[in-house]
């Protein structure tokens, strides 16, 4: 049974294990204890409901491997004893989609606004297990009814409907100075890892910009602490600050790693942007459900204009193959795979996720044969396209750097203005973006 059902305080100090914990006690999974949870316990051990495994589970709420009367008091006595308890400290939230950082004092405190890592004011009180808060004007007030599993860890269920577990983090309040709120570009000798941090946790990439990595940090000084997802022992660096835009982190295994703004590297549910760009090569995947189920409304219009425009001067263009879902890459590669092996597969067909295809932003012209280079359609292609937004996405010699051979019909839409700089730069997009495309090791 993988229900991960231990007292709260016993979990590591790790906000995303923390997400996805059920509550003890918590028999209707809501989120919350509350008195239905007690009138639920109850029917448990009267035999008048028969629970579920996983409800037994919750239910026990002293521990004991049986499910009665004493969790019922066990219950009404936890909720008695925190019913009158008011948040102080900090805590870090973890809601649906983010995370922020909450600093309570008597009847006012702040939370660290996502991404900006400045604080907002708020006043609040407490009455009856709903906390009123105020972030200024009469039109900012929020009310949430708290919940609390043990001392360090309660739950804020907004009126909303939407559920914010918090977890202590700590008696200080953070120093909003010392944050290291953003989007940065760490180098070291090993390699290059982004980091994207909203206040007091944030995420980074792999050295390949790959699989990510969440933690938490607490600052001290000129020490941080971080708290990484998956690690036991929390890991310092000593920081030194360069300026307010450049700083570097000597970590206590030596390893020194200098932080430049990363100008703009995000992952928004599961798909890599960089400067805006949507990025799918062989480092950075696109998610199964990433569909926009065929080419981009306004790609197909700037491919209709560059069509009809060729057309003028004699040259004719025509889409081959454009839109692939995972599904079909899959396919494509599997079928390729079986019939040339990985490694010479891995050339020319992307394995399913890492396709540009999926994209809705990419296509191949004419015929996606070596036969189309030197072609009048092929020099007038790699001549013209970025005025409409595209790029050769795969230039001749650059194979090492792309991961995929010369391949002059295969064209991405990046919209008119970066096509313009990738083209007139003359580097391929990974080295425009300085970043990788290889393969994660399997
Ligand atoms: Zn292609």
């Amino acid at each position: 049974m993988s229900l991960i059902a231990v007292p709260l305080l016993l979990l590591p100090q790790n906000f995303s294990a923390y997400a996805d914990v059920c509550i003890i006690g918590d028999v209707n999974e809501d989120k919350v204890l509350s008195i239905s949870d007690v009138l639920m316990i109850k029917n448990f051990a009267s035999g008048q409901q028969k629970p579920t495994v996983r409800q037994s589970s919750l239910a026990d709420v002293n521990g004991d491997g049986r499910v009665n009367e004493n969790d019922v008091s066990a219950l009404e006595r936890q909720l008695k004893h925190f019913s009158d308890s008011v948040p102080k400290g900090c805590y870090i939230s973890c809601g649906d989609s983010e995370t922020r950082y909450f600093w309570f004092d008597e009847n006012h405190g702040n939370f660290i606004i996502k991404d900006t890592g400045f604080g907002l004011n708020f006043n609040f009180s407490c009455s009856c297990g709903e906390i009123t808060f105020n972030t200024g004007s009469a039109r900012n007030v929020e009310k949430a009814y708290i919940s609390w599993s043990d001392d360090r860890h309660f739950v804020l269920k907004w009126k909303s409907g939407k559920a914010e577990c918090f977890r202590y983090f700590g008696e200080n309040q953070p120093d909003y100075g010392q944050l290291i709120t953003g989007h940065w570009r760490a180098e070291s000798d090993s390699g290059t890892r982004h980091f994207s941090i909203n206040g007091l946790s944030g995420f980074f990439s792999d050295m390949n910009g790959g699989k990510s990595v969440n933690f938490d940090y607490k600052t001290d000084g000129n020490i941080i602490t971080f708290n990484m997802d998956g690690e036991k022992y929390p890991l310092s660096a000593v920081v030194t600050r360069d300026d307010d835009k450049h700083f570097t982190l000597e970590w206590s295994d030596g390893t020194v790693e200098k932080f430049s703004p990363d100008n703009d590297f995000r992952i928004i549910d599961g798909v890599t942007y960089i400067n805006g760009i949507l990025i799918a090569n062989k480092t950075y995947a696109l998610p199964p459900d990433y569909d926009p189920g065929g080419l981009l409304p306004e790609v197909q219009k700037d491919l209709d204009k560059m069509f009809e425009d060729a057309e003028k001067e004699g040259i004719s263009l025509w889409e081959f193959s454009g839109y692939r879902n995972y599904q079909d890459q899959k396919e494509i590669y599997e079928n390729y795979k079986a019939m040339y092996g990985q490694e010479k597969a891995d050339t020319f067909s992307s394995r399913p996720g890492y396709s540009e295809h999926q994209t809705g932003m990419t296509l191949d012209v004419n015929c996606a044969d070596d036969s189309f280079d030197g072609t009048p359609e092929a020099i007038w292609l790699a001549e013209n396209c970025y005025k409409y937004g595209f790029i050769i996405r795969y230039p001749k010699g650059k194979q090492y750097i792309t991961g995929y051979k010369y391949e002059p019909w295969h064209i991405r839409w990046i919209g008119r203005e970066n096509a313009e700089k990738v083209y007139k730069s003359g580097l391929c997009l990974e080295e425009y973006l300085e970043i990788d495309s290889v393969y994660p090791e399997e």
